[in-house]
């Protein structure tokens, strides 16, 4: 058994991970200031934190005695961090740097950062492996290369152990149903479940490695206990991409057609290293899973 903080742990992945955790049999410290999370989604056997992690001096002493941090807190959205980038900024990467200094002051066994595929940008050589260099399109996806960047330094001059993990659109059970936290799957499966036409930004061809949250929780506890410790950048996305346009069509319905938004075309992920580094590999591929949440959602 482990002691471990989960760093955003009302939010999507990290509720997720949280629930993983507590079924292994570990002890949960949750920190999330509710900014985008829900206290409801937090499982009722970790200890919860409503806190906010720009105040060092708030969370330091939740780390003393912790083995392992899942850092998972972010305001993890493109489109309001190009309208707000400095408000971002501070939730992104101040909050990445109070975490790890917290983490080295109570020598806790690693950190393992949760990154993003936005971190390529929009790249031409395609499928995306970690030797692709980091060219980010947004603020956001800036700042979650700047947090692996602290990683990596944290885990080479102050002997940190950390590991940044890059997860490629991820989805699944609590994943974000509002506004502009909403991903393009739920985005049409409300829309769907009100009998709305699904909006399709731009011309729909664009394409996308999409993730299963279940794999990506996987991956986190993998990556704890692997012996990878130097900071380094582990893709961890599916293999296979889909246009919106395909995922319209495997919805089905009527569809239309609005602005096109700044984003990559595509962000194929290579996921060799997390097999062979991690022995990671997702299990599950989104139109396997698209048809228990029609039925989840009584869409026909
Ligand atoms: P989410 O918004 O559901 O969860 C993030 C959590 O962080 C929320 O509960 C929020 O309240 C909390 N938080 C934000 N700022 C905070 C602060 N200052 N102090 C304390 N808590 C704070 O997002 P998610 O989709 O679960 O994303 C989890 C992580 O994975 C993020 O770091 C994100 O950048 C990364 N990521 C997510 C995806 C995806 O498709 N969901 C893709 C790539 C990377």
């Amino acid at each position: 058994m482990a002691k471990c903080i989960v760093t955003g742990g009302a939010g999507f992945v990290g509720s997720n991970l949280v629930d993983a955790l507590i079924g292994h049999g570990d002890e949960v410290i949750v920190i999330d200031n509710l900014a985008t999370g829900k206290k409801e989604y937090v499982n009722p056997k970790a200890r919860f934190y409503e806190l906010d992690l720009r105040k060092l001096e708030d969370i330091a002493p939740l780390f003393l005695d912790v083995d392992y941090v899942f850092h998972q807190a972010a305001l993890a959205r493109v489109e309001p961090s190009i309208k707000d980038p400095i408000t971002y900024n501070d939730n992104n990467v101040n909050t990445t740097l109070n975490v790890l200094v917290a983490a080295r002051d109570a020598k806790v066994k690693k950190v393992v950062y949760a990154s993003s595929s936005s971190i390529y940008g929009d790249q031409e050589k395609m499928p995306l492996t970690e030797d692709t260099p980091g060219a980010p399109i947004s603020p956001y996806g800036l700042q979650k290369y700047i947090g692996e960047q602290y990683c990596r330094v944290f885990s080479y001059v102050y002997k940190l152990p950390t590991v940044c993990l890059r997860y490629f659109n991820v989805y699944g059970k609590r994943m974000a149903t509002e506004g502009a936290y909403a991903s393009v799957i739920s985005i049409f499966g409300q829309q769907r479940q009100r009998g709305e036409a699904m909006t399709i930004t731009g011309d729909g061809t664009h394409l996308r490695t999409y993730t299963y949250v279940g794999d990506i929780v996987r991956a986190n506890m993998l990556a704890a206990e692997s012996n990878i410790d130097d900071g380094r950048a582990i893709n961890t996305g599916q293999s296979t991409e889909y246009s919106v346009n395909e995922i319209a069509k495997i919805f089905g319905g009527p569809t239309k057609n609005i602005a096109e938004r700044i984003e990559p075309t595509r962000n194929f992920c290579s996921n060799k290293l997390a097999a062979e580094v991690l022995g990671w590999e997702p299990t599950m591929d989104l139109p396997a899973w698209l048809p228990e949440y029609k039925k989840e959602m009584g869409i026909n």
